[in-house]
């Protein structure tokens, strides 16, 4: 299926061996044992290509160096849109419009390059563009979706808290109205795009009637600090071990000022909150196809290659298992992401479903990862072979848009009708 592994290290042209290696990893592989391909619409097999186009041209060749740094590769934003693909799956402001598959296969395709610029796109379009697409205003969604599908507006979504991280529901950021403001304390973590945002999301709640609402506080230039509003603070998250090169912001909200015409009128509680996890809870699912196709690939590709007691690792009867063990679960985690579409588009998935398919296909695909570092010996460690950072990656899909655990009591208490949590 895949047309090249773009952008694995450029080896010593002088050493056949690693040469052959090279050739082994830019060679296509079929991943596609169940024959998906053969049912794929003509729209969701364009919005792949264009976004495998993107990522083997703009990201493959540089995103290591921005990993390794910890910097936000500001210049891969022009691609990005340029590939009409922001907004997934919303219609009109000229967002792409896209079926749930042609979205879920653009989301997986930038997964298997690389994970901090699926997070970024995943941030902007479904939680942020998301959330206003929802339950802003019509004029809200007009003054703010068209620049955002430019990548011209970075949004963010501030839901997590210091205190509250599983257990947001219960977030104690408050919102008290006067007059035409509504004015904001607290605290948020974890916030993706946090400190280069235009927009940020932020959900507090309401001291009048104890509800969680929905705010968009607006900043002119993130990179001008005298255009910070008045009581908003954002650091960003340094020393972290996955997904380096998106920032995460800790946030504080000192009375800000947010006027009452940036309310988004359709957040009237947490359950408004709730409907927009649910509809971009897959994301994380293909992501994680995503991340285990790379890894799969990789490993497939180096097994073939690598020879250590006078014959391919690809020959050994262990590695093969390994292989095979890996091949079944990322086909396993393809079904269920084409199924999820199919499902999501007749409007028949449900909040059960996307935590079962969240869930296992998070952990399988980072079990693929393990598997893949391991096969590749010393080279999976490193950054050059591209494994070493989906992996990593990873750790953090396992831990956003619910953990493994709170997955498992959302099904659990599906299950027995008990909630044990
Ligand atoms: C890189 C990154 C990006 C993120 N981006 C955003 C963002 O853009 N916006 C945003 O709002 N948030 C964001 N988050 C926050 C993310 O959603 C939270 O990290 C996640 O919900 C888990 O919360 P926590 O880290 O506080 O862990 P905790 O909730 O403290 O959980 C710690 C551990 O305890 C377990 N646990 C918790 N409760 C129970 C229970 N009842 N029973 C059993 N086990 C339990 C969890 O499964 C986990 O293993 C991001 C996080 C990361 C790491």
């Amino acid at each position: 299926m895949s047309e090249t592994h773009g952008g694995f290290p450029d080896f010593d042209e002088s050493d056949e061996y690693l040469l052959a290696l090279r050739k082994e990893l830019n060679t296509p592989l079929d991943t596609d044992y169940f024959l998906l391909d053969a049912d794929l619409p003509q729209d969701a097999k364009d919005a792949r290509a264009k976004m495998r186009q993107y990522v083997n041209a703009e990201v493959l060749p540089k995103i290591n160096g921005y990993w390794e740094r910890a910097e936000f590769p500001y210049e891969m934003l022009p691609g990005l849109a340029a590939t009409g693909l922001v907004g997934g799956v919303i219609k009109d402001h000229g967002a792409a419009g896209l079926s749930r598959l042609a979205a879920g296969l653009a989301t997986a395709e930038l997964a298997r390059g690389d994970g901090s610029v699926n997070t970024f796109l995943g941030v902007q379009a479904n939680l942020s563009m998301g959330t206003i697409n929802m339950l802003g205003s019509e004029d809200q969604k007009e003054r703010w979706l068209p620049g955002m599908v430019k990548l011209e507006k970075i949004g963010a979504f501030a839901l997590t808290e210091p205190r509250r991280g599983s257990d947001s529901a219960q977030l104690e950021t408050s919102a008290r109205r006067e007059g035409e403001n509504w004015v904001i304390n607290g605290a948020k973590r974890w916030i993706g795009n946090g400190s280069m945002a235009h927009l940020v999301i932020i959900w507090a709640r309401d001291v009048a009637d104890g509800e969680v609402k929905g705010f968009v506080m607006e900043r002119e230039d993130p990179t001008d600090p005298s255009t910070m509003p008045a009581g908003f603070n954002a650091r960003t998250i340094d020393g972290k071990i996955g997904k380096r090169a998106i920032l995460q912001a800790d946030m504080v909200f000192e009375n800000l000022a947010i006027p009452e015409s940036n309310r988004l009128p359709g957040a009237n509680s947490f359950r408004d909150t709730s409907r927009v996890l649910a509809s971009t809870r897959g994301g994380a699912t293909w992501e994680s196809l995503g991340h285990a196709l790379a890894c799969f690939e990789a490993a497939v590709a180096y097994t073939r290659v690598r020879d250590q007691f006078g014959q391919p690792i690809g020959n050994t009867q262990l590695v093969q298992n390994t292989l095979a063990d890996m091949l079944a679960e990322l086909s396993a985690i393809q079904l269920i992401c084409y199924r999820m579409a199919e499902l999501q588009e007749s409007g028949a998935w449900t909040g059960t479903m996307a935590s079962i398919a969240k869930m296992h296909t998070a952990n399988k695909a980072r079990t693929i990862a393990n598997q893949a570092r391991d096969l590749m010996g010393g080279n999976g460690l490193l950054l050059d072979f591209h494994v070493a950072r989906h992996l990593t990656d990873m750790e953090v899909v396992h831990t956003y848009e619910g953990t493994e655990f709170i997955q498992s009591l959302l099904i659990g208490r599906k299950i027995t009708g008990h909630s044990a949590f």
